[in-house]
C-alpha cells in the first residue's frame, strides 16, 4: 500500500519545518507520495524537489491558492500545474507582495486595541522567504503573553470576525481555477467543510473546480461521506491531505495518514 498525503506545509509559508525535515519524516513513516502545497508560493516545492529525487519519494507539484467567494476566505490546491507558467507566477506574487502589507495594518488594527506587537519580532518569525501570515501574528501574540494558544488567538484577535481582521488581496475563485486551466495544472477545493456552505461549493463547481479534498485527515466520516457524495455526483475527482504544519499533534496526524491509492489515479487522470 503506497502512503500518500497531498496537502503538506513547509516553512516556505507558515509550516514550522523545512522541505528537508518534512521529507525526513516522510522518509520514517514510509510516505510514497507528497505534495508540498505551501500558500501562495512555490518555493517549498522547488526547494523540496531535488531533496524528494533523493529520498526517492514522489512529488507532485502544488501550491494553495487563498481566494475569495463571496468575500469568505477560500482555498484552492493546485497540482501539476506548470511551475514556471506566467500568469500563475503573477497572481501569487500579488497575493505574496500583499501579505507584508496586510500584516502591516493587522499589526496597527491590533495595537488600536491595545495590543502591541513589534514588528522586527514578527519578521523574525516570517518563513525561509519572508512568507507572513496570521500564525505568524498568533506565536507573536502567544509569545508576549497577549493569548495561551494558537486557539485563542485566532478566536479573540486573528479570526475572519475580528476587529482586527484584514483579508487578503486575494483573485476570485473563478479567476484562479481559470489560471490554473491555464497553467495546465488541476484544481481541488481544499477542506470543503470549512465553507460551512454546501451553496457555495456548488457554486464553485459550476466555475469548473476539477476536485474536491474529500479526504482531508482532520474530518470524521460522516464529513468525508458528505463529500464523497457530493463529489461523485458532480463528476468530480477526490483528493486527501493531512494539512501539515508541524504544531502539536500534527507530526502524529501526518504519520499516520493516507489518501487512498484511488486519489492518484483520479489526479492524474485531469493531467492537462
Ligand atoms: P492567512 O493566509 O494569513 O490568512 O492565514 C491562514 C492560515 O492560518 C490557515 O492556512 C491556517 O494555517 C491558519 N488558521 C486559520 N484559521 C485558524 C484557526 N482558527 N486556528 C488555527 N489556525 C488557523
Ligand atoms: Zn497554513
Ligand atoms: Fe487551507
Ligand atoms: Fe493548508
Amino acid at each position: 500500500m503506497k502512503k500518500i498525503d497531498l496537502h503538506v506545509h513547509t516553512n516556505y509559508s507558515d509550516g514550522i519545518y523545512s522541505p528537508r525535515e518534512v521529507f525526513e519524516f516522510a522518509k520514517e513513516s514510509d510516505h510514497s507520495v507528497i505534495s508540498i502545497t505551501d500558500h501562495d508560493n512555490l518555493d517549498g516545492y522547488r526547494n523540496a524537489i531535488k531533496i524528494a529525487k533523493e529520498m526517492d519519494i514522489e512529488l507532485i507539484p502544488g501550491v494553495e491558492i487563498s481566494c475569495l467567494h463571496k468575500d469568505k476566505d477560500v482555498h484552492i490546491l493546485a497540482y501539476y500545474l506548470d511551475p514556471d507558467n506566467k500568469e500563475i507566477n503573477e497572481l501569487l506574487s500579488v497575493i505574496y507582495d500583499n501579505r507584508f502589507h496586510r500584516a502591516n495594518s493587522m499589526i496597527e488594527k491590533l495595537k488600536e486595541q491595545g495590543v502591541h506587537l513589534d514588528h522586527d519580532q514578527i519578521y523574525e518569525r516570517a518563513g525561509e522567504n519572508n512568507y507572513l501570515g496570521r500564525p505568524h501574528l498568533a506565536w507573536a501574540l502567544i509569545e508576549n503573553g497577549y493569548c495561551k494558544n494558537k486557539y485563542e488567538a485566532f478566536e479573540k484577535y486573528l479570526g475572519e470576525h475580528c476587529y482586527a481582521y484584514v483579508p487578503k488581496a486575494s483573485p476570485t475563485v473563478e479567476r484562479i481555477i481559470e489560471a490554473i486551466r491555464n497553467a495546465g495544472g488541476v484544481s481541488v477545493l481544499a477542506h470543503p467543510y470549512t465553507l460551512r456552505n454546501d451553496d457555495h461549493i456548488y457554486e464553485i463547481i459550476k466555475f469548473g473546480i476539477d476536485g474536491l479534498e474529500v479526504f482531508y485527515a482532520k474530518c470524521n466520516d460522516e464529513t468525508v461521506l458528505h463529500y464523497n457524495d457530493i463529489a461523485q455526483s458532480n463528476m468530480l475527482i477526490r483528493t486527501g491531505g493531512s494539512d501539515f504544519h508541524g504544531e502539536g499533534l500534527d507530526l502524529e496526524i501526518f504519520k499516520n495518514y493516507s489518501a487512498p491509492e484511488f486519489v492518484l489515479e483520479e489526479l492524474k487522470s485531469k493531467r492537462r
